[in-house]
């Protein structure tokens, strides 16, 4: 190649790599894509920074701060989370469920300016943006004097639990690749002023609930995640038995036996299923398959893989449509880290094709199928890896989304009221 073809050739690959991260101009390529998701994605795989004007608007008496419960960790350890909002709302009411970072990096910023909050990207104003409210039970305690906000955070509409915050596939090192669950843990462990626990106490949990329950009309539904725990008779079932004991003093709060609750869990046994169906009031079930290709998955998820593997998850998540029905049964996928090197898909085209491919045999079961956006967290084994473009993740959501509408699944618990973390089900407030 003469070097003028060279030049030209390596202006076209920069030009298409600018596109392909170019949030304008991938709201003109993808018109039947809301231009707010397709913002809310590059936001959460930027980050952002709040600025001091932004930050004077930011009042812990009024909204959420990042310090609330949660089990994964934060992307930047410069950031003192006690002080800055955990996360935004769009105008549609598109959540963000987005960590700060430092200012230095390549993140969005928010910004005070003309009396509105606003997402500024190079100067420019991109949109508005508002902070999530706190709950009035984060100022209560419980009666073992545990401030309630160490119990349990909000979404938006929705209450999240994560009652155990230690997973036991690090036990041997073997907690997957992109996770910071471990660090997290270490961190809450070797910092903790403000009391709180690796395992919550189903008590606290049960009046915590009952605190939330009293803001009428806020909460829609409740998510309970946790590490994965490997022990019992059985793998798992030391997991399976404490949820158990989480759901009945839940429960207590409920006249009749179901109640909106989501259950993130690893993939159980029929009989540990049939347990958290009959036992208690559960009315949906997730289980994070999280990278859809065996060998990826190996890789990626090795405690997930030898304590269960890839073609027994999916079986595990099938018996679970026959327990809980369609559309009552999940599964999560960190969208993108197919594309993680060495060993990930070499080329986005091929990445997208192969994970639709195993979302649409999914669904084919009656799973649905939600996508996060994978963030090389610190901490994690892939915390220095690049993150795939833009693009790729517009048409991981749009294909995802359409296969959902082709087998006519629903996604109650993980949509954009009451979770906000997933892209494609975002997109299904549209669900014809
Ligand atoms: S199962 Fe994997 S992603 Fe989930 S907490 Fe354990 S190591 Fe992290």
């Amino acid at each position: 190649m003469s070097e003028k073809h060279a030049r030209e050739a390596d202006n076209f690959s920069n030009a298409a790599k600018y596109e392909r991260d170019d949030v304008k101009f991938l709201i003109e390529k993808y018109p039947d894509v809301s231009p707010f998701v397709i913002l809310k994605i590059d936001v959460q795989r930027r980050g952002v920074h709040y600025t001091e004007s932004a930050l004077s608007q930011f009042d812990p008496k009024v909204h959420q701060a990042s310090n609330a419960s949660r089990i994964f960790g934060i992307r930047d350890k410069n950031i003192h989370d006690s002080l800055i909002p955990s996360s935004l709302l769009l105008r549609d009411g598109t959540s963000i469920c987005v960590d700060a970072v430092s200012p230095d990096s390549n993140s969005y910023l928010v910004e005070y300016f003309d009396g509105k909050l606003v997402l500024t990207d190079n100067g420019e104003i991109y949109e508005e943006v508002e902070y999530w409210e706190k709950p009035s039970f984060f100022d209560k305690k419980t009666s073992s004097g545990k401030p309630m906000y160490t119990i349990a955070s909000a979404r938006p509409q929705r209450l999240s639990l994560a009652p155990y915050g230690y997973c036991h596939f690090w036990d041997n090192g073997k907690g997957c690749l992109y996770c910071d669950v471990f660090t997290q843990a270490k961190l809450r462990k070797a910092t903790d002023k403000e009391g709180y626990s690796i395992k919550l106490d189903p008590r606290d949990i049960s009046e915590t609930y009952h605190e939330a329950l009293k803001e009428e009309g806020r909460f829609t539904t409740t998510s309970l995640t946790s590490g994965s725990n490997t022990h019992g008779f059985e793998p798992f079932d030391a997991e399976v038995d404490y949820y158990i004991d989480v759901l009945k003093a839940m429960g207590e709060n409920f006249a009749i036996k179901k109640f909106p609750v989501q259950l993130t869990g690893t993939a159980y046994n029929e009989r540990q299923l049939r347990r958290l169906y009959e036992e208690t009031g559960l009315m949906g079930y997730t289980s994070d398959i999280e990278v859809l290709d065996p060998e990826l998955f190996k890789w990626i998820c090795p405690g997930k893989s030898e304590w269960i593997g890839f073609d027994n998850w999916k079986k595990r998540l099938y018996i679970a449509v026959d327990i809980f029905g369609r559309g009552n049964v999940n599964s999560g996928i960190v969208g993108g880290v197919e594309l993680a090197q060495p060993n990930g898909f070499k080329s986005e085209d091929e990445a997208l094709k192969h994970t639709l491919a195993g979302v649409e045999e999914l669904a084919e079961h009656g799973v649905t199928v939600v996508n996060t956006v994978w963030i090389p967290r610190q901490g994690s084994y892939f915390e220095h890896l690049k993150i795939p473009s833009l693009d790729y993740y517009v048409r991981l959501a749009k294909g995802i989304y359409d296969i959902t509408e082709k087998y006519d699944l629903t996604n109650d618990t993980d949509d954009f009221r009451r979770c906000g973390n997933h892209p494609n089900s975002d997109l299904l407030r549209l669900h014809k």
